[in-house]
């Protein structure tokens, strides 16, 4: 071992005194090391989650990046760098990066910031327990009283605005509330079916998402176990499927 300066100074001058621009410009040449360098704008938004946008317009690499990232550190988002140059190429960034941006993302402060600025610039549609044919209200408190004593604190309960198939029910902290898709709303449709999915979305109020590193668990073991008491759990699941 001689003179480790130089590497030493590398490192830094890569990491810690690159402007975003001169990030992006550096990771661009390494997806593309002969294109001419395009001209690239960096823009911090007031977006209401963590998103981040690239795309490629007349010549200019636009990014435009959650402000909720614009303190971040150099490393973090020169990740981000590999993974929105990558899609905006079709060719995946290292799995490093993805994780090394995920694990910044599920740091406690980070995830506390996401919630508030979710629930400051978020807007959230809840229509209203009421539906066509099933009342939400009346399906939560039933369930609560059979399976949680009846403590259960009852969040805003709402249909979703479209009969989405895909997404049957969510239950969004930022907001407390349950949103149900309203192809449950039909008169057709045995209301167990319903229930179930009030139940499954009961048991996110009960049981938090669990992070652990750059993991995010939000089914865990205690919810599966949790799921059984729910009585047609099978007969619920098989009317699912036809959907
Ligand atoms: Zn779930």
């Amino acid at each position: 071992m001689q003179d480790s300066g130089p590497a030493v100074s590398g490192i830094q001058s890569a990491l810690l005194f690159e402007t975003p621009e001169e990030i992006y410009a550096r990771v661009f040449r390494e997806f593309k090391p002969r294109t001419p360098m395009p001209k690239i704008a960096v823009e911090f938004c007031r977006f209401a989650n963590a998103d981040s946008f690239i795309r490629l317009e007349s010549g200019v690499i636009h990014v435009r990046i959650s402000d909720l990232l614009e303190g971040a550190p150099a490393p973090v988002v020169e990740a981000l760098a590999y993974i929105l140059l990558g899609k905006l190429f079709r060719r995946p960034a290292a799995r490093i990066y993805a994780h090394r941006y995920r694990l910044y993302l599920n740091r406690r402060d980070m995830r506390r910031q996401m919630h508030l600025i979710r629930q400051i610039r978020g807007r959230k549609f809840v229509s209203g327990p009421q539906g066509s044919h099933y009342n939400l209200e009346a399906v939560f408190e039933a369930l609560n009283a059979e399976h949680f004593q009846g403590l259960l604190s009852r969040p805003l309960l709402g249909w979703s605005r479209a009969a989405s198939r895909n997404r049957l029910g969510h239950f969004d902290p930022s907001h407390n509330a349950i949103i149900i898709s309203r192809v449950f709303d039909n008169s057709t449709l045995p209301a167990v079916a319903l229930e179930y999915v009030m139940f499954h979305e009961m048991l996110h109020l009960r049981h938090p998402v669990e992070h652990n590193g750059a993991k995010r668990r939000v089914h865990t073991r205690e919810f599966h176990q949790a799921e059984k008491q729910f009585g047609r759990l099978q007969e619920a699941k098989e009317i699912l499927k036809t959907l």
